[in-house]
């Protein structure tokens, strides 16, 4: 497993460390890499982009899925582009849960990490939040994304409780109250850690509702006799929310007894009743509760879902709540240096030249001069080293011929890991045909709390350990960026299977056609608006109510496309190389964060930057 590199450097004996400063060799590649780094833009942030979570990298586990891997993506690409963004989040202690495999269930263990030891800097400001009865402080770490400085808030210090130092200490866990507590401090101590820092910040952009409260320390600071409408009027124009889901239980909302205290400290200084802050975020469906994708969009001034289907989705969710009617999207994308494997870069930087990277249309065409061997090799090597994978961490074997199908993301029961089991019969006969072999790779963590996903986990591994499953099913544990990598570049077939329309984008089937897999999806999400006809497979929906039959006829429909794919991949590779060539060439400009950070720069920041004038 990778290794973040100041532990490996905090373990290594004095004369290795020696051995390495004298070695010429390594020492012109240190400094041609941080030359790179000092090479970006130091202008001063005028953006803010708040999210619970970042993933940044397999050695800096501070996010638990698809929402932290874009934010992580988003900040990349904002160096890249030299877009003048900061970034604010929390420091969770012990991050999100690893995951292994106990007697055929998940077993969680929470490894203990310190800000130091990930590379973070201590900026030397700590905030205070009010909460009732007290105030929470927290120190303010800064970590460096390329040209992107990420804020993150750790309430772990002195002056704090035993209880409040606690406040930060996992991702998503605990009751309620710990996820108010929590989303108070990333809001109001985010916007006051900005303020420590003095950057010039003039518009905020909400990564999903969790970090709305930062609505309470902007009014706060504009406020004047009670006049809260105004305030929030004035906060409004610099304000920008981005909605990821359409899940219902992926909406944060909160009991009104238990807000309402926490409400009640702002209402209290400003002289206002507490009842005008309950209906900034009051559930258009349910008065008992507090909801924060409505407090987002009565408090921002645009707002967008993740891609065009999300974005008419939403609007219908969201009609009549703030500015819920003029929902657009923002189609999400994957930082290509980040997700592409090295042996593909090197290839990519060589024959394409490299501007692919960045969504260059006129790059991706020349992959056309990539030859059916070329490709085949690619794919050989991925496909080599996630067998290793296999092998190294559960002792699997994977036919080299055999076309690998894989499928990895958190177990949400609306993703449905175990869709082709409602036709088991074709599926055992398909994972014994020996003249077209198939392999399935699967991984992905359920929420400890969900008990419906850690239930389909639990028969994903049974089957994968049952004599059906004639060893070509193996589920990896510990799904995390590392693995997900080797999966995008070893998979010659991305499976996705949502009931469609909850999958507001995805966006591991981006980093997957990259590689060179191809999509084999429902059309929802991000890919329902970029699969041609032939740049991957679509699987029919059914339109059926009733669940149980329209996930028994999709899953029909789903082997029935495995089904053409394992011949087409079996009577010709070179139709196959054909495909991903046509694959590349069609989704290369589209699916990068390059493509994604323009838009936001032009649609969403530019705009709300005039607005504040
Ligand atoms: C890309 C990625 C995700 C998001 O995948 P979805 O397609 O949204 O399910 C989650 N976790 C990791 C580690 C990823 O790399």
């Amino acid at each position: 497993m990778a290794r973040h590199p100041i532990a490996i450097v905090g373990d290594a004996s004095t004369t290795a460390l020696e051995a390495t400063l004298a070695n010429g060799e390594i020492m012109e590649l240190v400094s041609a890499a941080t030359e790179e780094l000092d090479g970006s833009d130091h202008s001063e942030p005028t953006i803010a982009y708040f999210s619970p979570e970042f993933g940044i990298s397999s050695v800096i586990p501070q996010f638990s899925g698809g929402l932290g891997i874009l934010a992580g993506d988003h900040l990349k690409a904002a160096s890249d582009l030299h877009v003048p963004l900061a970034a604010v989040g929390l420091f969770y202690r012990e991050g999100f849960f690893r995951q292994s495999i106990k007697g055929g269930a998940q077993a969680e263990r929470y490894p203990a990490m310190t800000p130091e030891e990930l590379g973070a800097v201590d900026t030397g400001h700590i905030v205070t939040v009010p909460m009732p009865g007290r105030d929470v402080a927290a120190r303010v770490w800064r970590m460096d994304i390329g040209g992107t400085p990420l804020l993150l808030l750790d309430s772990a210090v002195a002056a704090n409780s035993k209880a409040d130092r606690k406040i930060t200490d996992r991702l998503y866990s605990g009751d309620r109250r710990h996820r108010l507590e929590q989303e108070l401090l990333l809001g109001v101590g985010g916007v006051r850690a900005l303020r420590a820092l003095g950057w010039p910040i003039r518009v905020y952009h909400l990564n999903e509702g969790h970090a709305g409260f930062l609505v309470l320390e902007l009014v706060n600071e504009v406020i004047h006799e009670g006049r809260l409408e105004d305030a929030i009027s004035i906060v409004r124009r610099g304000l920008v929310f981005t909605t990821h889901t359409p899940v219902p239980a992926g909406i944060d909302r909160f009991e009104r007894a238990l807000i309402e205290p926490y409400l009640a400290v702002w209402a209290s200084a400003w002289g206002v009743d507490v009842q005008d802050l309950w209906k900034i975020g009051a559930d258009p469906v349910d008065a008992k509760k507090f909801n924060m994708a409505a407090m987002g969009l009565r408090t921002a001034s645009a707002a967008n879902g993740v891609s065009a289907l999300h974005g008419e989705v939403s609007r219908n969710l969201f009609a009549g709540v703030g500015v819920g009617d003029d929902i657009g999207h923002i189609t999400n994308g994957v930082h290509a240096r980040t997700w592409v494997s090295e042996d593909n870069q090197t290839v990519f930087d060589q024959v394409l030249g490299p501007e692919w990277a960045e969504g260059s249309p006129a790059a991706w065409d020349r992959v056309e001069s990539l030859t059916d061997a070329a490709i085949g090799a690619l794919r050989h090597i991925g496909s080599l080293r996630l067998a290793q994978l296999a092998q190294d961490t559960i002792g699997a074997r994977i036919n080299p011929e055999a076309l690998v199908v894989g499928f990895a993301r958190r177990f949400a029961t609306y993703k449905r890991a175990t869709l082709l089991f409602h036709e088991m019969k074709r599926l055992e006969k398909m994972l014994h045909d020996d003249d077209r072999p198939i392999h399935f790779v699967f991984a992905g963590k359920a929420h400890p709390a969900d008990g419906p996903g850690k239930k389909l986990l639990a028969q994903v591994v049974a089957f994968a350990d049952s004599e059906e499953s004639n060893g070509r099913f193996t589920f990896i544990p510990d799904y995390g960026i590392d693995i997900a990598r080797h999966m995008y570049e070893g998979s010659d077939i991305w499976l996705n299977t949502p009931v469609r329309p909850r999958e507001a984008s995805g966006t591991s089937g981006q980093k997957a056609a990259l590689n060179g897999g191809l999509n084999c999806s429902i059309l929802d999400g991000w890919w329902a608006e970029m699969y041609d006809g032939s740049n991957g497979w679509a699987i029919p929906t059914s339109d059926v109510k009733d669940a149980v039959r329209r996930d028994a006829a999709e899953a029909a429909s789903t082997l029935d496309v495995l089904d053409t794919i394992l011949s087409e991949y079996h009577e010709g590779r070179a139709a196959f190389a054909g495909r991903i060539r046509h694959a590349w060439r069609t989704l290369g400009p589209q699916v990068t964060a390059a493509r994604m950070l323009a838009e936001y720069r032009d649609k969403v920041y530019g705009p709300a930057l005039t607005r504040v004038g």
